[in-house]
């Protein structure tokens, strides 16, 4: 495709009176990596889930793989997309959350292959066959039968991007996919995304991992209070960030 994969420009949203995003601007080229960083509150989140169409955004635009996120341009007025269509763009976009949000009454490979088959309308032999071929890319043929609970959160987790992965989606925002986790837990998960990274998956992902920001990140976004503060390599933005909230942010870390 010509231009970025993600396209957003000037996203505002407000929740009630509270403005979250002050106009985001963010683009990303296929096959890139972008961890966007910043202090709690900061909308992170909320920018993620308008991607996705998880919000509505108030103002600005989202373009997806050259989609317009869900609504249709008419003559430079916007136009709510009625809900399928919104679903199907979503479709095409994964997204692992914090808390993993496995089905707790289904084995791994269910979990994998149920939106495959439900969604799509996959033939079950062939969505549980590409089910066990993704729980191996993230090492886990071996417990496709466990349920969640009998899986560590990291487990979980790494079922939860591989069911994510099921869909073929073109990108994969990940929200903080390592914060709920036992600290002993949190390199079997990162090593996966690294993995997808290497793989030349388009990712958007929200962390505290400094360490995964700096060796996986193309561009590394700081945000706060619902501005993009600075954004460029991570070499620069948290190897010698030039704005003192960015500063301020990374010392709090260390
Ligand atoms: P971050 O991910 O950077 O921690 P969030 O996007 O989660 O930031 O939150 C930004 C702000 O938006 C916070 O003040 C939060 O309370 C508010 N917020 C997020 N979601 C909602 C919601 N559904 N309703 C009202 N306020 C919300």
């Amino acid at each position: 495709m010509i231009g970025p994969l993600v396209h957003a420009v000037n996203v505002t949203k407000s929740f009630h009176h509270n403005q979250v995003l002050k106009g985001i601007d963010l683009d990303v080229d296929e096959g890139r990596v972008v961890c966007l960083l910043g202090p709690s509150g900061s909308g992170k989140t909320t920018f993620l889930r308008c991607i996705n169409q998880l919000e509505t955004i108030d103002g600005g635009r989202i373009w997806v793989d050259g989609d317009l996120m869900g609504y249709a341009d008419r003559d430079g007025k916007l136009y709510r997309l009625p809900d399928k269509q919104i679903a199907a763009q979503r479709r095409e976009i994964g997204m692992v959350f914090q808390r993993f949000n496995l089905f707790p009454h289904m084995t791994a490979i269910e979990n994998v292959a149920e939106a495959p088959v439900q969604v799509k309308g996959e033939s079950k032999k062939a969505a549980r066959q590409r089910a066990l071929e993704l729980l191996e890319r993230v090492g886990l043929a071996d417990r496709c039968a466990a349920y969640p609970a009998q899986l560590s959160g990291g487990q979980q987790q790494r079922v939860a991007i591989a069911r994510a992965l099921a869909m073929q989606p073109k990108l994969m925002l990940f929200d903080e996919p390592t914060s709920a986790l036992d600290p002993e837990l949190v390199g079997e998960v990162l090593s996966v995304m690294r993995e997808l990274a290497s793989e030349g998956m388009t990712m958007i992902v929200v962390t505290h991992e400094m360490s995964f920001a700096r060796e996986v990140a193309d561009t590394v976004v700081f945000m706060d209070g619902g501005v993009v503060v600075e954004a460029g390599a991570p070499a620069d933005v948290i190897g010698n960030p030039q704005h003192q909230r960015t500063k301020t942010f990374l010392s709090r870390l260390r």
